[in-house]
């Protein structure tokens, strides 16, 4: 632990330097405003012992300027003072000063205050952890809530509520949004042949497949077990089916090597694509519009898998 020590009196500063000597690890000092200042900013103690009467910077001065700024704020100054008014006592305490000692002090009563600073320090540090700890955890919260957790696409419950949403904002522009339906052709076999982790494996890497030719603002989650639902906002039908066939394409000449940790399988695979187009005659929600590509997508296998397929 790093204690400042702040007096344009040398003296001053080695008699408080010897009172407290026994309890920080470290004791620095400065003779000025600005020179305590600047170590303040460069040392980060961990509290700050300051005198007021200073030339140039006088302590009031350092202690405003230190408590309003963010890197310096948490740092308790105790106020050091032959100015003993109960005014001065309130001027430095207003200024953000944690703790004011009156000039003479007992020594005993200067190293308990000091011991008492340190202690609201602690507390505060451990605060402030604790604070940044549950913020990182709810960012993480927030991210489970809305992911699928095997494939790291969006979840069922997050594709829908953005359907919902795009879908008012493209009624509300007059504009077009396209949604896909993709459906992996005969992934039971997959799993009855190698395994349901050989399955999961490949489940997480034609995510990556459909991933690459997608855009940022696409939006891309896991319908249910192995068929995704593909958001494009923005995307006339034409757009939609050359991206449906891309991706049709870029599946059917993968070449998926996975592993379950005992057996390599390499395997190929294809996928069946239903695609529904906003504005269409039929399509007045999100239900209509997942069941017209859904159909779509029934079409596809119909015709024998491997296919894109929108209905007019
Ligand atoms: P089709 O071409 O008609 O779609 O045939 P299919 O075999 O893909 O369709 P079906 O609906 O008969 O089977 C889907 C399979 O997907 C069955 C199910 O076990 C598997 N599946 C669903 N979710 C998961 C998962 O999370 N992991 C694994 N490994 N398999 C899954
Ligand atoms: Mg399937
Ligand atoms: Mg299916």
């Amino acid at each position: 632990m790093k204690v400042l020590i702040v007096d344009d009196n040398p003296d001053s500063v080695d008699c408080i330097a010897h009172i407290i000597a026994d309890f920080p690890d470290t004791i620095i000092k400065a003779y000025n405003g600005e020179e305590a200042i600047e170590i303040t900013k460069k040392e980060a103690p961990y509290l700050i012992l300051l005198d007021i009467m200073m030339p140039k910077l006088n302590g009031f001065q350092v202690c405003k300027i230190l408590s309003n700024d963010i890197s310096t704020k948490s740092i308790p100054i105790i106020m050091i003072s032959a100015k003993t008014e109960v005014h001065d006592i309130k001027k430095g305490l207003e200024a953000g000063a944690y703790d004011y000692i009156r000039k003479p002090f007992a020594p005993t009563e200067l190293l308990a205050r000091v011991i008492s600073a340190a202690r609201f320090k602690k507390s505060q540090d451990e605060l402030l952890k604790t604070k940044q700890r549950l913020e990182s955890m709810n960012e993480e919260l927030a991210h489970l809530a809305i992911t699928d957790s095997l494939t790291q696409v969006y979840n069922h419950t997050f594709l829908i509520s953005t359907l919902k949403y795009e879908l008012s904002r493209t009624e509300r522009f007059a504009k077009s949004m396209a949604f896909l339906m993709i459906d992996i052709d005969l992934f039971k076999q997959v799993n009855d042949t190698y395994g349901h982790l050989i399955g999961d494996e490949v489940l997480k890497e034609i995510v990556t497949i459909i991933k690459a030719p997608i855009r940022a603002i696409d939006v891309l989650g896991r319908y249910g077990g192995e068929e995704f639902g593909l958001l494009l906002p923005e995307t006339n039908e034409k757009g939609a089916v050359v991206l449906a066939e891309k991706i049709r394409k870029h599946v059917e000449e993968h070449k998926f090597s996975v592993s379950d940790g005992v057996q390599y399988v390499s395997i190929s695979l294809t996928v069946s694509i239903g695609v529904a187009i906003y504005p269409d005659k039929e399509v007045t929600n999100v239900l209509t519009l997942i069941k017209k590509a859904d159909d779509a997508l029934y079409i596809s296998k119909n015709e024998g898998r491997n296919k894109v397929y929108k209905i007019k």
